[in-house]
């Protein structure tokens, strides 16, 4: 007996969104303006690139935002402590 495979049902993803295009969805808020897609379909990602447009992901640019989300963490902490200490003084 042959074990059944998982990739025809991968396979009628990838037709399906070549047919009728990706399903994205948001998967990750980068920064406000950047943000991550997954396709609820097959799962291919997208990212806003820095004149906002839709584009492909790839290795390059998931390095990218990785950097971009996390010099944003820090402005955001920043910002949390400033704020605090105006308030507090
Ligand atoms: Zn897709």
């Amino acid at each position: 007996m042959k074990k059944s495979t998982p990739s025809p049902a991968f396979s009628f993803s990838k037709i399906y969104c070549s047919l009728f295009g990706h399903n994205y969805v948001l998967s990750k808020n980068v920064t406000h303006h950047i943000k991550e897609y997954s396709c609820s379909h097959c799962g291919e990602q997208a990212t806003t690139n820095s004149r906002g447009r839709l584009e492909a992901m790839t290795p390059k640019l998931k390095e990218i935002n990785n950097a971009l989300a996390s010099v944003h963490a820090k402005k955001i902490a920043k910002n949390k402590v400033n704020t605090a200490f105006q308030v507090a003084s």
